[in-house]
C-alpha cells in the first residue's frame, strides 16, 4: 500500500483535498480523528493525560474535556510541549495501527491528513507528502470565515506555524488552493492519475521511488 502524507496549515485546503482524493479512490485516515480517539477513557493517552493535567480535565462523561485542556495549553507553550509528548507518540501508534488496517484491507492507497505531520514526526509513515498551500492572507480569510475567530487571531496562528515555503521544501507535491476548487480539484486528478500509473500492478512490488524535492 502506498500511504500519501497530505499537510498544509490552518484553512490552506487539507480536508477538502483529502476528500477530493478519497472521491478518487484512497482510503482516508486523519489525525484529527485518531487524536480524538485517543483521548476515550481505556486509552493509554488518557490515564497520562489525567496524571499529567489533573482531574479538572475529565468531562461528566468521563473522557477528556479537550476545551478545558485546550485552556490550559494554548497559552502556555512548556504544557504545550508535555501534553504534545504525551498524545503525539500514541497517535502516530493508533495511526500506524489504522494504515495496518487498510493495508490487510487490501487498500492501494492511503492519505495521512495531518496538520502536524512534519512538526510530530509522521512524515515518515508516508511514501511522499503533498501540502496545499495558500497564501497566509487568503489561508486566515477562510479560518475567520469559517471558525468565527478574527482574521488577526487566524493570522496570529497562522505566523506561529511553519510556512508554506517550509513545508514545500519538505514535501514531493504541492497543491495551490489559491484558486477556484474546480482548478483544485484538476490539480488533485492529475498528480492523482500520475501516482497511480507510476504504483506496482502487485501490492507486496517496490514502491515508486520519491521523486525528490
Ligand atoms: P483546518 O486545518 O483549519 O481544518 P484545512 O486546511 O483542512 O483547514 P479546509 O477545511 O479544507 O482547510 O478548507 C478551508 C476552506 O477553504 C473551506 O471552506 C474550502 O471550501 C475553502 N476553499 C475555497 N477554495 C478552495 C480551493 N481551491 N481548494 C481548497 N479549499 C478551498
Amino acid at each position: 500500500m502506498y500511504v500519501i502524507g497530505l499537510t498544509g496549515g490552518i484553512g490552506s485546503g487539507k480536508t477538502t483535498v483529502a476528500r477530493m482524493l478519497a472521491q478518487m479512490g484512497a482510503a482516508l485516515l486523519s489525525a484529527d480523528r485518531v487524536g480524538h480517539e485517543v483521548y476515550q477513557p481505556g486509552r493509554p493517552a488518557w490515564q497520562e493525560v489525567v496524571d499529567a493535567f489533573g482531574r479538572q480535565v475529565v468531562a461528566a462523561n468521563g473522557s477528556i474535556d479537550r476545551r478545558k485542556l485546550g485552556v490550559i495549553v494554548f497559552s502556555d507553550p512548556e504544557q504545550l510541549r508535555r501534553l504534545n509528548a504525551i498524545t503525539h507518540p500514541r497517535m502516530k501508534d493508533l495511526m500506524r495501527e489504522k494504515l495496518e488496517a487498510e493495508r490487510a484491507r487490501g487498500a492501494r492507497v492511503a492519505v495521512l491528513e495531518a496538520a502536524l505531520l512534519f512538526d510530530a514526526g509522521w512524515d515518515d509513515l508516508a511514501d511522499e507528502v503533498w501540502v496545499t498551500v495558500a497564501p497566509p492572507e487568503v489561508a486566515a480569510r477562510r479560518t475567520a470565515e469559517r471558525s468565527g475567530i478574527s482574521g488577526e487571531e487566524a493570522m496570529s496562528r497562522i505566523r506561529a506555524q511553519m510556512t508554506n515555503e517550509e513545508r514545500i521544501a519538505r514535501s514531493q507535491v504541492a497543491i495551490d488552493t489559491d484558486c477556484p476548487l474546480e482548478q483544485t480539484r484538476r490539480q488533485v486528478s492529475g498528480e492523482w492519475e500520475r501516482l497511480v500509473e507510476r504504483l506496482p500492478a502487485q501490492q507486496g512490488e517496490t514502491p515508486p521511488a520519491r521523486s525528490g524535492v
